[in-house]
This record gives structure tokens, C-alpha cells and sequence, in this order.
């Protein structure tokens, strides 16, 4: 469920209440913002909330809506208007984590908010790219012994076997990060994608984002937590040929 903010709610006065006519918000079914046109459909006194349906003008589909407490005619009249209107399904938009303050590069950070932007806009393989390039570009800028690209993949293969062997608290800690390696793979693999034996959904493409940003959190803004990961990192890095 999400919650539409107040001022994107379109109001009329129905059968003795106050009710969204419609609203402006991110369709949970094609992801766009739109507005839907919504439908009474029933009222619980008890818990004090009408639900109601919302169609949305781009797709056609039909969302559930809650209003709750409910706001008759007199109580609007009375400027007693304080109300919550949630929708369902949620859409899946994400908003940028980090701003240029958090991040120092700026290449990064443009490759970032490509990796979100082209997330909301429903291109996920395109999303996993940009991610594969803020991983890279992190590993490269923060971890120059590294090397090339073929190097931080190797990194990231050897960061996933190590993590196996070290105590829980370790493992933990990289876990996740070595899982970015599938986003490297993945984001070079772009041209290629129809080699894959299932095209790169949304679903994947958010894990790759959560774990990209979990990446940048570290690295970027947990001071101290970076040099810790480095360390790690650095002792684990693979050897030239
Ligand atoms: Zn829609």
C-alpha cells in the first residue's frame, strides 16, 4: 500500500461526504504517473473508512482504495478535514538515496541516478547497467590496486567464496557486497542479455539497486565502516597474472 499525499487528491461532496473524485499518483500496475479516477464502493462505520476503486486512465487497470476516518459534508464544512487516503497495489518507484553530497564523483553519481531513473521508467536491464557502472566506478576510484574490470569481477567471485570462511559478523558484512558481482556480469553483458536463459526482470533489478546502494552507504557515508571494508577487500584482492 502507499499513502497519496493530500494535495494530489481531487475532492466532491458524495451522498453526505467528502470523497477524492481523483488523484494524481504513480499507478501501481504500469508504474506511471496518472490519474485515477476512482469509484465508491463501500463504507465501515466502525473503523470509520470508505473504500473505494480507482481506475487509472493510462492502463485501465483497477486499484484499491482506503479513506480513513471518513469526512462528511459537515465535518469538511467545519474545516475538520484531516484524513489518510492509501492506495493498492504500491508502485515501485524509488527516489535517489544520496545526493551530490554524499558522493564525491560526480561520474558516479550520474551513473547512479541513471540506474534509478531508468528503474522508474520500467528498463530494467538498463538500470542493472548504470548499477554495474557505480560498482566499478567505486571499486576503481576506491580500490585502485584493483585494477581493470576483469580484476573487480574477479574480486567480487573471490570476495563471495572468502565470505564463506569467515566468522558470521564477516560474512554478513560481505555477503551482500559480493553478490554485486552479478551486477558487473551483468552490466557488461548488456548487448549480449539474450544469453541469459530468463530476461532481467524488475525484480532483479531492485536487488541489484538495494545492493548497489548498500555499497555506496558504506563506502560513502558509514565513516570508518569503509576503511574496514577496504581492508578486507584489499586482502582479498586477486593478483595480477
Ligand atoms: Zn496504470
Amino acid at each position: 500500500m502507499q499513502k497519496v499525499p493530500f494535495d494530489k487528491l481531487i475532492w466532491e461532496k458524495r451522498n453526505g461526504y467528502v470523497l477524492p473524485a481523483s488523484m494524481d499518483c504513480v499507478c501501481g500496475f504500469c508504474n506511471t504517473l496518472a490519474c485515477l479516477q476512482t469509484k465508491y464502493s463501500s463504507k465501515d462505520d466502525q473503523l470509520e473508512s470508505i473504500f473505494m476503486t480507482g481506475r487509472c486512465i493510462h492502463c485501465g487497470e483497477t486499484s484499491k482504495i482506503w479513506i480513513f476516518p471518513f469526512k462528511t459534508e459537515q465535518q469538511w464544512k467545519d474545516n475538520n478535514r484531516e484524513c489518510e487516503c492509501w492506495i493498492y497495489p504500491k508502485a515501485e518507484i524509488r527516489n535517489y538515496k544520496f545526493t551530490e553530497t554524499d558522493i564525491n564523483s560526480e561520474r558516479i553519481m550520474r551513473a547512479y541516478r541513471e540506474a534509478i531513473d531508468t528503474f522508474n521508467a520500467g528498463k530494467p536491464i538498463s538500470s542493472i547497467n548504470s548499477c554495474g557502472r557505480v560498482v566499478e566506478g567505486i571499486a576503481k576510484t576506491n580500490f585502485p590496486n584493483i585494477g581493470n574490470t576483469n580484476q573487480i569481477g574477479k574480486l567480487f567471485t573471490k570476495l563471495k567464496s572468502e565470505s564463506e570462511k569467515l566468522p558470521e559478523e564477516f560474512s554478513n558484512l560481505l555477503s551482500p557486497l559480493s553478490s554485486l558481482g552479478e551486477a558487473l556480469r551483468i552490466g557488461r553483458n548488456t548487448a549480449g542479455h539474450f544469453d541469459f536463459e530468463k530476461e532481467p526482470d524488475k525484480n532483479l533489478a531492485s536487488k541489484i539497486l538495494d545492493l548497489t546502494e548498500f555499497l555506496m552507504q558504506y563506502v560513502y557515508t558509514l565513516d570508518g565502516e569503509a576503511d574496514k571494508v577496504e581492508k578486507l577487500i584489499l586482502e582479498l584482492v586477486p593478483q595480477e597474472p
